[in-house]
């Protein structure tokens, strides 16, 4: 069995990602850091369409629950090898940088940039042994244009963009690739207080976009099929910004 760990996989585009990648055979390791039960339904979604999973909670922006949760299951497994590694959790808490709390900076730099590398170099070791791995980082259009309103969420994006393109160059003599994909708007909880209305005419494609259509290059960036792209970032933003 191969394995695959979402992080933030429970909801909004983590779910579509963990969906299409339990079709594609792989054994989801379903990461959230709170709401349990919209896990425990992904889970249900991928056991109904007779694939696989399992839930691995823990908080992405604590390092120590990180190293005893994911640190547990690798200890635990050691003939499985997590083969897909989707750093999809994160957070927004936008406000003017002026008027910005320290925790809304560091919270969301906390969830959205660090944790990329407590849990990809957890899980890089066994990549590298095994000489394979996909490695996919969401980001986000604010990360590429820079968005008002959003210094903090906008400087962690762009900081895993750059992680993605150094690592890749780190880790591509091992056939371990690393892209990220960057999505415009995209109708989940987390875009739940902005109104389609007030921004599709901004947007070629006039609408918002769907988990989906995101889930749909995030699995193609982990497949097998996509082994000489790495180090790339691809929007899937509706033509809003290129
Ligand atoms: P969402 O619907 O709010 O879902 C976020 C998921 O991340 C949830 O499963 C949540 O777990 C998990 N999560 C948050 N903080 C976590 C933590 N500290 N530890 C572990 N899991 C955590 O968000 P989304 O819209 O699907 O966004 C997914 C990714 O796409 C994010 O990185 C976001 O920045 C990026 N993105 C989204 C959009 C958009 O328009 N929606 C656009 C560009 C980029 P719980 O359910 O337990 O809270």
């Amino acid at each position: 069995m191969k394995y695959a760990l979402v992080t933030g996989g429970a909801r909004g585009i983590g779910r579509a990602v963990s969906l299409k990648l339990a079709k594609a055979g792989y054994h989801i390791l379903i990461n959230y850091r709170a709401n349990t039960q919209a896990a425990k339904e992904t889970l249900g979604i991928i056991s109904e369409n007779g694939g696989r999973g399992e839930l691995l909670q823990f908080d992405v922006s604590n390092p120590e629950d990180i190293r005893n949760k994911l640190g547990a299951w690798i200890e635990n497994n050691p003939d499985n090898v997590i083969e897909i590694l989707v750093n999809n959790a994160g957070i927004k808490k936008d406000n003017l940088m002026l008027l910005m709390e320290e925790e809304e900076w560091s919270s969301v730099i906390k969830t959205n940039l660090d944790s990329i590398f407590h849990v990809t170099r957890m899980v890089l070791k066994k990549m590298i042994a095994n000489r394979y791995g996909r490695i996919v980082n969401v980001v986000s259009l604010s990360g590429l244009k820079g968005l008002p309103g959003q210094t903090n969420y906008s400087g962690s994006k762009a900081g895993v963009i750059g992680v993605t393109k150094a690592l890749a160059q780190e880790v591509g003599r091992r056939k371990i690739t690393v892209n990220a994909v960057a999505p415009g708007f995209i109708k989940t909880d987390m875009t739940e207080s902005i109104d389609e209305k007030d921004f599709k005419s901004m947007i070629p494609m006039r609408r918002f976009g769907t988990s989906e259509e995101v889930a749909e290059v995030v699995s193609f960036l982990a497949s097998p099929g996509a082994s000489y792209i790495t180090g790339e970032v691809i929007s899937v933003n509706g033509g809003l910004y290129t």
